[in-house]
């Protein structure tokens, strides 16, 4: 597997935005893009595909520096949100249509007709009209043809989107099972961190034109390298802490909370400092001992497999807390809480 297949160092700008981006992704990759709209995500797309051109930097595709080389030329397939689909072609004629541009043979064409139609179970839609699918038969046949010509990396942008919740989560399971058997390097494009983080191999967050952090959705879930990424992939409490080096760990002084000790492990944060302390709301628990904040509870809400409530804690503080539904939580009542310190993470204030 090349660990370089796709090397990205571009910038471009318009009037009223810039972007630069700096990345790399391996060969049988599932990468996605992943950050609010307006930031960045189509153009970076737009800029591999070649349908628009980067001002500065280039692109490099297994091997093949792509600046000056034609959109037609770059051996790569675009799946959009509202499918793209020639409205005047059948199924068939939908999927075979890229091969005949490229000039494939009938005998070829004809054989790799049948290797998709039976790959997305088309077989029995092969000759009706577009207008004649449902939104996900569609997304299938914009996908079949997208792999068709076997290109070197598939570019999805956002291509769900329409698609209602059950659907969206079904096609998620077959895009995913199908990347696996059959190894392509993709790029999804979404706003949408559930879609992010259960797909991807590896994820890019971006905003503002800027790419924040890249890693997998683990590492990046667990460990967000900036505060606008750990609030964009899940609920977060970021509280405002000092960090001192003591010889038992790190002495930790949340805002307006009680000090605790974090032990320090490899590759955590030693220098002392201004830290926003991350904590996910799954990972504060209701303690009697060790008690980091103690206050009211607000909003409590009932979610089946447990209780999702805001504690108000003083100074200003309100902490978001998700508890089994085995605790049962009232709002009015006042509760200590203590955090699973293993999954505390100190993001250093820039
Ligand atoms: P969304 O999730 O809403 O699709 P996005 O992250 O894909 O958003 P882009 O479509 O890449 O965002 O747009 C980023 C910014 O660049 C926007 O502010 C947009 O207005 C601007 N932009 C995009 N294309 C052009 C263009 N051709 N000319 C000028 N500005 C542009």
């Amino acid at each position: 597997m090349k660990q370089d297949f796709l090397q990205i160092d571009v910038a471009k700008e318009y009037p009223e935005f810039s972007l630069t981006a700096n990345l790399t992704v391996a060969e049988g990759e599932f990468f996605s893009l992943v950050g609010p709209s307006g930031c960045g995500k189509t153009t970076l797309l737009r800029l591999i595909s070649g349908l628009a051109v980067p001002d500065r930097g280039r692109i490099i595709l297994d091997g093949q520096d792509l600046t000056g080389v034609a959109v037609s030329e770059r051996r790569i397939g675009f799946v959009f949100q509202d499918y793209a689909l020639f409205p005047h072609l059948t199924v068939k004629g939908n999927i075979e249509y890229g091969l005949k541009v490229r000039r494939w043979s009938t005998a070829q064409r004809e054989r790799r007709l049948r290797e998709l139609l039976a790959l997305f179970e088309l077989e029995t839609l092969a000759n009706r009209r577009i207008q004649e699918l449902s939104g996900g038969e569609r997304q299938r046949v914009a996908l079949a043809r997208a792999l068709a010509p076997e290109p070197f990396l598939l570019l999805l942008d956002e291509p769900f989107a329409a698609l209602d919740y059950g659907l969206r989560r079904r096609l998620r399971r077959e895009l995913k099972a199908l990347q696996t058997q059959l190894g392509f390097t993709a790029i999804f494009v979404t706003h949408q961190q559930e879609e992010a983080l259960s797909l991807s191999h590896r994820l890019a967050v971006m905003e503002g034109g800027r790419i924040l952090q890249v890693g997998s959705a683990p590492e990046v879930y667990s460990k967000p390298a900036h505060p606008f990424v750990a609030k964009f992939l899940g609920d977060a409490n970021l509280i405002p802490c000092t960090v001192e080096v003591t010889g038992a760990g790190l002495l930790v002084t949340p805002e307006a909370g009680a000090a605790f000790t974090l032990p320090v492990d490899g590759g955590e944060v030693a220098e002392p400092g201004s830290y926003l302390l991350m904590i996910r709301p799954e990972d504060v628990v209701l303690a009697e001992k060790e008690v980091v904040y103690t206050g009211e509870l607000m909003t409590v809400e009932y979610l089946g497999h447990g209780f999702y409530a805001e504690i108000k804690t003083g100074a200003d503080l309100i902490l978001k807390i998700l508890v089994e539904k085995t605790t049962a939580l009232k709002a009015g009542q006042t509760r200590g809480v203590s955090f699973r310190k293993q999954a505390l993470k100190l993001i250093p204030i820039n």
